[in-house]
């Protein structure tokens, strides 16, 4: 296989991007400069090398530690559940949040193999206990699909009886859809109206 080839089936591979935008981006770096092409395989090598899951949070993160979790100004008292990490940053850009995030690393879902144990649902038990009392409420932002409904409920069961109160965003986000792609306005709406479970 030529390294066109090579780096086109790469560039396709990526969401949103079928063969002929992969073929365009190609084309596009063949006949740009050396230099551009060099700096973007370096940006990706220290992407690949030096992102992980932050210990505490889930977060993509350059530490141990993500900059949120290791931010002293953050509110302790309380603690947003999302699905994936691309969702923190959604939150984030709204700046309508000032507490910590935990990252489930999905939803569950029977039907894809994905239960409890798949998620990062002990870690986020062992992190309400360990937080308390600080931490008097935990609000439980999964996406309003079905999937991410039946998680809620799942984790406002086990949640509860640690104390905090649990809540859930106000309706206003489209079913069905990651919070990724929803707009700022509607996510601070969603957070600013979220009610008891
Ligand atoms: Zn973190």
């Amino acid at each position: 296989m030529s390294v066109i080839d090579q780096v086109t089936g790469e560039f396709s591979r990526l969401p949103g991007i079928g063969p002929k935008t992969a073929m365009r981006l190609v084309h596009h770096l063949m006949k740009g400069s050396k230099d551009d092409t060099l700096r973007l395989s370096r940006a990706l090598v220290e992407l690949a090398e030096r992102i992980r899951p932050c210990s505490r949070c889930g977060n993509f993160s350059e530490n141990e530690l993500c900059d949120i979790c290791s931010d002293p100004r953050r509110d302790p008292s309380v603690l947003c559940v999302v699905e994936e990490a691309f969702e923190v940053g959604a939150i984030e850009r709204t700046g309508q949040f000032r507490g910590f995030y935990h990252v489930l690393g999905g939803r569950l879902s029977p039907l894809d193999g994905i239960g409890p144990e798949e998620l990062r649902i002990g870690a986020l038990l062992e992190r309400v206990r360990s937080s308390r009392p600080a931490l008097r409420e935990v609000i439980v932002a999964t996406n309003a699909s079905v999937e991410g409904e039946a998680t809620a409920v799942y984790l406002d069961q086990l949640i509860r009886p640690l104390g905090p109160r649990v809540t859930r965003l106000a309706r206003g986000i489209p079913v069905g859809s990651d919070l990724e792609y929803v707009d700022g306005t509607t996510i601070a709406e969603a957070l600013a109206g979220r009610r008891e479970m």
